[in-house]
């Protein structure tokens, strides 16, 4: 007999800076809370913006290794290990959905930072599992968008979908001493938001077109990405419900979950 679910939220969250994982501060404390204030999910699906691949590959493994891909942090981030189990029926479920590409089963993959930096904090048993969708690195906004929309069916079974990524990411104007946010970071967050507000989607995967601003803020686009598997995920009665609408340096920490009602 299958079990009907309560329709999941999705959630969009800007996770920034990899300390924010072990540092006591407001964006740490915002995913604890978040975690409490979610339906219990059977598992999460996590696309985050730290595994592009060639072509989409899914974590298929029963036990996903912790994945320090960053540098230059304090050996604390580095000793964080975030046991939660794979799903591998989840995993294959979720290649069975996508039917418009080949999803390839990744066996050894593990949770990258994007994934377990926030998910330490919202479930710290580490007893929901996790698996990941990659980012094929060689498509088109539009091709995400539509991938986006092929994972609706997991939002009816249980599965929570986490996308991680930051709207407004440009590490290479970002000044970790000095987090006041420049002002073409302030109106790429604002010019971003308000189309998310307005539901034009079409105006954010050609988000190359929303001025200079934009695309300061967008250099490459990994970050950006996920926003569009969040965005495509929405159904008419979902609120948007915004949560550290922070602009931090050249980061815009900007998230949010989609509640039905
Ligand atoms: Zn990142």
């Amino acid at each position: 007999m299958s079990v009907r679910h309560q329709r999941m939220p999705v959630v969009f969250v800007g996770h920034g800076n990899p300390m924010n994982a072990i540092e006591a501060n407001d964006f740490h404390a915002s995913w604890r809370q978040l975690g409490r204030s979610l339906p219990q999910p059977k598992a999460v699906l996590c696309i985050s913006a730290h595994w592009e691949t060639d072509g989409v590959s899914v974590t298929a493994g029963a036990r996903p290794e912790t994945i320090h891909d960053f540098h230059g942090f304090p050996r604390q981030l580095f000793e964080v290990q975030y046991p939660a189990p794979g799903k591998p029926g989840l995993a294959r479920r979720t290649a069975a959905l996508l039917t418009d590409t080949d999803v390839r089963l990744d066996d050894e993959r593990g949770l990258d930072h994007g994934a377990w930096s926030v998910l330490a904090p919202m479930y710290p048993k580490a007893d929901v599992p996790v698996v990941q969708l990659s980012l094929d690195s060689r498509q088109s906004p539009e091709f995400h968008y539509r991938l986006g929309k092929g994972l609706a069916p997991l939002r009816e079974e249980g599965i929570l979908i986490l996308a991680s990524g930051n709207i407004v990411h440009n590490l290479r104007l970002l000044n970790y001493r000095d987090p006041t946010p420049p002002a073409w970071a302030m109106e790429a967050d604002r010019e971003i938001r308000a189309r998310i507000d307005a539901g034009d989607h079409s105006a954010l995967i050609d988000y190359e077109s929303l001025g200079e601003a934009v695309r300061q803020g967008i250099p490459t686009n990994e970050h950006f990405l996920p926003l569009l598997y969040a965005l495509a995920l929405r159904q008419g009665h979902d609120a948007l419900d915004y949560f550290n609408t922070t602009v931090w340096g050249s980061i815009s920490m900007t998230s949010f979950v989609l509640n039905p009602r």
